[in-house]
Parts: C-alpha cells; structure tokens; sequence
C-alpha cells in the first residue's frame, strides 16, 4: 500500500556491535497480517520449528543464513520510521512481528528488544502482535520476557485448518496479553496439581 511519506524519528543511538545481529527477511508495511489495524510487519529469517508445516506460506524464511543478518540500530530506525508514517493516516497502527520465527533462539532478543523500544516510545498507539508456533506452554518456558508483546497468534500452521479468516489455521489462539497470562496461571496450577498427585502416589 502507498503511505505519504512523513519525517522520521530520531532515536537513542544503539550499540549493534554489543547487541548482535538478528537476521531478517523483509519489513513491509501492511493491511492483513494484523485482523484490524495496518501494520509495520518485520519478517524475520529462520523457522525453528520441526518438522516444519505442511503448507507453510512463506518456505523461503525457514533458514538460519548469515546473509540476512542485519545491525539491530538500523532495523529499529526503519522500523520506528515506518510506524511514524503510519501514524500520519490512522490513529493506531499495529507492528506484527512473524516470519520465520521471531522467538526462535537466534532472533527472540531482537524481537523482544523492538518490541520495548516502540512500546515505550509510541505507547498505546502501537499494538505489538507476535506470531509463534509455539504455544502458551512452549512459552511458559522460554526464559525470554514477554512484557511488551500485547497479542500473539500462536500455534502451529495446519492446513487441513486453513481458512480465509484470521488466524489463517483455525487451531491457532489469538490472544491478548492478558489471555495468555490466565492460561500461564491455568497451567501453573495444573502443574502443581500434577506434582501433588505424583507426590501422594509415591
Ligand atoms: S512455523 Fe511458520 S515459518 Fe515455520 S514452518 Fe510453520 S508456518 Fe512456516
């Protein structure tokens, strides 16, 4: 889509040789990959998941190449630029972080990373959604934070679930924030359940 063109924003430079480099496929301002909002969305290049999904969309994000690496401070001044732009049309915008997987090992602190710097800058105007095909249970026990992430879609790509509407597979959860905090605590409990149970049968 054409966007007018707006003056960018300057932010506090950032250290990219102390931070590393995440590797990333493509950013590309959108209408779909968020249900309701366009969206600054930040593919990022390799997909952890094994075996991969049948039908995955976009095969050509599935390697971890160093030829997609990229300095972290010129991602987060592209990213910012275009979110700046956006919000010269709509008063709330979305920046959709997917790929690839964006909480893969290699890219997760980058992801983590952008989403505290535009959460802090642009606030409420900016909906951050992640994309996982990991799910809540997966996440419960990544080490990452996960604070600045306001949705995610997690779960697998099926394509016997395909459907036109969103998400794309009907098995993946769309959740906010605070859903996935609920089923963190529902988790929680049914793990010290379990253990309990394992405890009064020894
Ligand atoms: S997790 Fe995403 S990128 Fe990886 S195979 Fe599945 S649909 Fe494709």
């Amino acid at each position: 889509m054409e966007i007018m063109q707006s003056e960018s924003v300057v932010l506090e430079p950032l250290q990219s040789s102390v931070l590393g480099k995440p590797l990333l496929r493509v950013v590309r301002m959108m209408q779909g990959d968020h249900p309701s909002l366009p969206s600054v969305s930040v593919y990022f290049q390799g997909c952890d998941a094994y075996p991969k999904c049948f039908g995955c969309h976009n095969p050509e994000t599935w390697d971890f190449d160093e030829k997609f690496a990229v300095d972290f401070s010129h991602l987060v001044k592209h990213v910012v630029a275009k979110l700046d732009t956006l919000l010269n049309v709509y008063d709330k915008v979305a920046l959709v972080l997917l790929g690839g997987e964006p909480l893969s090992p290699r890219n997760r602190k980058y992801a983590y990373m952008l989403a505290k710097i535009v959460k802090e800058f642009f606030q409420e105007k900016v909906v951050v959604l992640i994309f996982s095909w990991r799910t809540p249970k997966d996440l419960l026990e990544l080490d990452v934070p996960l604070d600045y992430f306001d949705e995610y879609v997690l779960g697998r790509y099926l394509q016997k679930y395909h459907r036109d509407g969103f998400p794309a597979s009907a098995n993946q959860l769309y959740l906010t924030k605070e859903e996935l905090k609920q089923i963190f605590e529902t988790l929680k409990i049914n793990k010290q359940e379990k253990k309990g149970e394992e405890l009064c049968n020894f």
